[in-house]
């Protein structure tokens, strides 16, 4: 059984800043005894007396998640810590997994799931509304998938004219695949279709390029970029003088 008073809460502190993080994450932080996490996750979140931080390594999603989970069952306080939304391919997934093939005390822990801005919400939000109609989100990792499922994916959506957010798009591991996903977009799609590097958004070295298919450059790519690739409609909008261009995608779309 678990011990009395234990919970776990399953958090995203938002793209980067303060500000992104909503006030019921920061109260659940504030009164956490233990942060499970990624390390720059947890390091990210403000020191507290006494607080435990259990910070880890990126590829131990589901012992990391077990070991939150056990902690709460002993009657530990636990906050398991993501960036951006914990439901957006983060820890809350895991959380899930480590329920179901856990023990069956774990089903009746304290748990609570909480929303947090994910990061192709605050890179739209800079650019206008470039996921104003309909869209998908994909992981280029191919960690936890085959690659050649992330390939037909990707091709799918380009091909039903989805907007494509594309997280995780680069990795030291695997520097090429974002190469390789480009190559598949261009066959598919239009040359001019606008394409969104949005990179490190929120924080001190944010970066957002705004480019076409047919120019855009996949070495500007890394880990802290989520890459928005627009759908036929995708526009923009020139405001001159210096100032950087809106972008939109209507959300009314011409019968097929
Ligand atoms: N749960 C997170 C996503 C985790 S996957 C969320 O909801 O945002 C990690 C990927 O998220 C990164 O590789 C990058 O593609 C994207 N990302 C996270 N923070 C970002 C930021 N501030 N700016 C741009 N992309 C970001």
């Amino acid at each position: 059984m678990s011990a009395a008073g234990g919970h776990l809460r399953v958090i995203g502190t938002g793209p980067g800043p303060d500000h992104w993080m909503t006030s019921e994450t920061a109260a659940i932080l504030a009164e956490a005894t233990d942060l499970v996490g990624y390390h720059p996750y947890v390091a990210r979140c403000p020191e507290r007396p006494g607080q435990v931080r259990h910070a880890s390594d990126n590829r131990v999603e589901i012992e990391r998640a077990a070991h939150a989970l056990a902690l709460a069952a002993a009657g530990r306080k636990v906050a398991v810590v993501s960036g951006g939304d914990p439901g957006v391919f983060a820890m809350a997934a895991a959380v899930m997994e480590a329920i179901d093939r856990g023990p069956a005390e774990w089903r009746r822990l304290d748990l609570t799931v909480h929303p947090g801005v994910s990061a192709m919400q605050a890179a739209a939000a800079r650019l206008g509304a470039p996921l104003g109609a309909d869209f998908c989100a994909i992981s280029l990792s191919d960690n936890l998938k085959p690659w050649e499922t992330v390939a037909r994916r990707l091709e799918a959506a380009a091909e039903v004219d989805f907007v494509v957010a594309l997280y995780n798009p680069a990795s030291k591991a695997r520097p090429n695949r974002i190469f390789e996903a480009f190559d598949l977009l261009r066959r598919v799609k239009a040359g001019e279709t606008l394409v969104i590097f949005a990179r490190a958004v929120g924080r001190p070295d944010e970066r957002i390029v705004v480019t076409t298919l047919a120019e855009a450059d996949p070495a500007l790519v890394d880990m802290a970029t989520c890459v928005i690739i627009g759908n036929s409609a995708t526009r923009r909008i020139e405001r001159g003088e210096g100032r950087e261009p809106w972008v939109y995608s209507p959300r009314s779309v011409e019968a097929d």
